[in-house]
C-alpha cells in the first residue's frame, strides 16, 4: 500500500499572480499561484489555470495571458476581488486601477511589481487543469519591492485558498488554538483574533463578537452572519 503525505505537497513553495486575459471586447483576471518561467532563449513562462474558471476559456480563446506579480504588501481585498468571485458573475475590474498590455491585455496597476505578457504557443491537457505555455511578448518592471509568496499570504496574511486552486486541500489542517476563532463560511478566510484585521484598523486581541456590526470578511466581503465558529 502506498502512503501518500499530503503535506508533503505543502513544501512546494510558489509566488502569488493575478493571471489575466481577454476575449473580444471582454477582461478577466483570476489569482494564480502556479506561474514558472520555463526557459530564457525564447523567455517562456507556463500557467496552470482550472478548467471551471472563466480565465481558462479567455486564454484559450485568445491564445495569450498576462501575469501580474503581486506585491507583499497586497491588500486582501485585492487578492478577494480577483481569487473569491466568478467573472462570470461580476466584473473583476470595477474599481481596479488597470493598464492593457501591447496585445490589450489588462495588468493591474496598483500593489504589482511587474507584468509580463506571453502568447500561448502550447496547451497541455492536465485533467482538471490547463496548463498554458507562453513566449513572453511584453514585460515591464513597475516597482521595486517584495514579491508575494504563497507561503507568506498563508501563514502572515491568513488567506484562504478557494476550491479550484490547485493547491486546495479539502481537509484543513486542526488548528491547536481553535476557540475563538471564526471561519468565514463563502471564502474560508479564518478570522483570528490573536491577529485582529490589521488592513480594517482591527488591533490583535479583539474577540470575533466584539468585531463592529459593519465589519465584512477582508477577502470577500461577506457580512459577520456568514462567520462560523471554528471547530
Ligand atoms: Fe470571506
Amino acid at each position: 500500500m502506498i502512503f501518500l503525505n499530503p503535506k508533503a505537497l505543502h513544501k512546494i513553495s510558489y509566488g502569488l499572480y493575478i493571471v489575466t486575459s481577454k476575449k473580444g471586447n471582454q477582461m478577466n483576471g483570476q489569482i494564480a499561484n502556479t506561474v514558472f518561467q520555463i526557459s530564457n532563449e525564447p523567455p517562456t513562462i507556463a500557467v496552470s489555470i482550472n478548467k471551471q474558471n472563466l480565465t481558462n476559456e479567455f486564454i484559450s480563446e485568445s491564445k495569450v495571458f498576462v501575469v501580474s506579480v503581486l506585491a507583499q504588501e497586497v491588500p486582501l481585498s485585492l487578492i478577494g476581488q480577483f481569487g473569491f468571485k466568478s467573472g462570470r458573475e461580476v466584473d473583476k475590474f470595477a474599481g481596479v486601477n488597470y493598464k492593457l498590455t501591447q496585445g490589450g491585455v489588462p495588468y493591474v496597476t496598483d500593489h504589482i511589481l511587474a507584468y509580463l505578457e506571453a502568447k500561448v504557443i502550447q496547451e497541455v491537457d492536465a485533467g482538471t487543469h490547463t496548463i498554458f505555455i507562453g513566449e513572453v511578448t511584453d514585460a515591464e518592471v513597475l516597482k521595486e519591492g517584495t514579491p508575494m509568496t504563497y507561503a507568506y499570504y498563508h501563514q502572515v496574511k491568513r488567506g484562504s485558498v478557494p476550491k479550484t486552486a490547485p493547491a486546495f486541500t479539502p481537509k484543513q489542517e486542526e488548528s491547536t488554538v481553535p476557540m475563538d476563532k471564526y471561519v468565514c463560511s463563502i471564502c474560508g478566510y479564518i478570522y483570528d483574533p490573536a491577529v485582529g484585521d490589521p488592513e480594517n484598523d482591527i488591533p490583535p486581541g479583539t474577540p470575533f463578537e466584539k468585531l463592529p456590526e459593519g465589519w465584512t470578511c477582508p477577502v470577500c466581503g461577506a457580512g459577520k452572519d456568514e462567520f462560523e465558529k471554528e471547530g
